[in-house]
């Protein structure tokens, strides 16, 4: 008896053992074809026929909307930084802290894009994951300092951009962006190396946005005046950066041209210098809606103080705790940047003009 169920087993296990021999190298044949790669796609056998791979059709790998709660209407957070130093207060975050804000958002699901993507509605981050976007005002030198080590000009370990390149390197799909806010004459604080800063920073995937030219209160302009303000920031940065699309404009103390001249911050002209800002961002508050949301509003994108200390305000770690307790407030996506899924009850929500050529995809929650 004890023989035969050993025999059993053992012609059981040989079973086994030919339908996973069987099963392999198919399971090697959809695996490549998924990734496309042309390398891997060569496959070494003569006999098959070239006409046969064009009729070959790659299988989208199907995304469980429910189970990863995709919603591309949800809000994102456009974090707003401004000191990085050793002192913490309202407006400084400690290099540590900083490190930490990166460190946390990545463990909670959040990927970086830039400004200039989430504006084009061009949302690349992984299924199930949250863009966020990542802006600095007042272009000060612990944002983008450089240090001399051994005769050698490095970037500074302790400063924003050396964070954040390091934080990179750690962790290549966190994603890239970063978009910083200037002003002049001395954007970073070190005048021989502006032109060395603005080339680094656009190369690596960070934006460099209007301040306005020395800080100025638009809300205390006249028309010509915020025309001035905005139109120099530009021509003193496409000096530097010749043909350069300054698109954006982080509103200095979060104040906005009054009434009719509030046009002059959208766009205008000065002495020739046109300028046309495609976003306009106020200081911190709430998380912005999604590009598709009928509250889009490019006129007055809020953002997200990213600080912890309680001054009143709600800041980016109250954010992240109600995002958690409510995940479906935040945007969450389906990984392809050329759809809109959504749940069905946000479609009320959906601007069409928003979504343009894009497919929507609803799905029952
Ligand atoms: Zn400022």
């Amino acid at each position: 008896m004890i023989k035969f169920k050993a025999k059993f087993a053992l012609i059981f296990m040989l079973i086994i053992v030919l339908i996973l021999g069987a099963c392999t190298p198919q399971t090697g044949v959809n695996v490549t074809t998924l990734t496309k790669n042309p390398d891997q796609t060569q496959q070494p056998s003569e006999e098959k026929k070239p006409e046969e791979d064009k009729e070959i059709e790659i299988p989208v790998p199907q995304v469980d909307y429910q189970a990863i709660k995709a919603n591309e209407n949800g809000q994102v957070m456009l974090l707003m930084y401004h000191g990085i130093s050793n002192k913490e207060d309202e407006w400084v975050r400690t290099p540590d802290n900083f490190r930490k804000d990166l460190e946390v958002l990545y463990q909670q699901g959040y990927r970086l894009i830039t400004l200039k993507d989430y504006l084009d509605n061009n949302i690349k981050v992984e299924a199930g994951y949250t863009p966020v976007v990542i802006t600095f005002d007042d272009g000060l030198q612990n944002q983008f300092n450089i240090i001399e080590e051994n005769g050698e000009k490095k970037i500074d370990p302790d400063c924003a951009v050396g964070i954040m390149e390091e934080f990179k390197k750690k962790h290549p799909d966190f994603g890239q962006g970063g978009t910083f806010f200037v002003y002049y004459s001395v954007p970073f604080r070190q005048k021989e190396l502006i032109k060395e800063k603005y080339d680094f920073l656009i190369n690596n995937g960070y934006e460099i946005g209007n301040h306005t030219y020395t800080h100025e209160n638009l809300g205390k302009e006249s028309a010509e005046g915020v025309q001035k303000a905005l139109a120099l920031n530009v021509k003193y940065t496409q000096e530097y950066l010749p043909g350069y699309d300054v698109f954006a404009l982080a509103l200095p103390y979060g104040i906005a041209p009054k009434d009719e001249k509030f046009q002059y911050a959208v766009t205008g002209e000065y002495e020739g210098i046109k300028y046309n800002n495609r976003a306009i961002l106020r200081v911190g508050s709430n998380p912005a809606p999604a590009p598709n949301h009928v509250k889009y509003d490019t006129t007055r994108l809020p953002r997200v103080r990213a600080s912890e200390l309680n001054t009143g305000g709600v800041g980016m770690y109250d954010y992240l705790a109600s995002f958690e307790k409510h995940p479906d407030k935040k945007y969450i996506s389906d990984g392809n940047p050329d759809t809109i899924v959504i749940p069905e009850e946000e479609k009320e929500n959906i601007s069409n003009d928003r979504v343009g050529d894009k497919q929507l995809i609803t799905y029952k929650k």
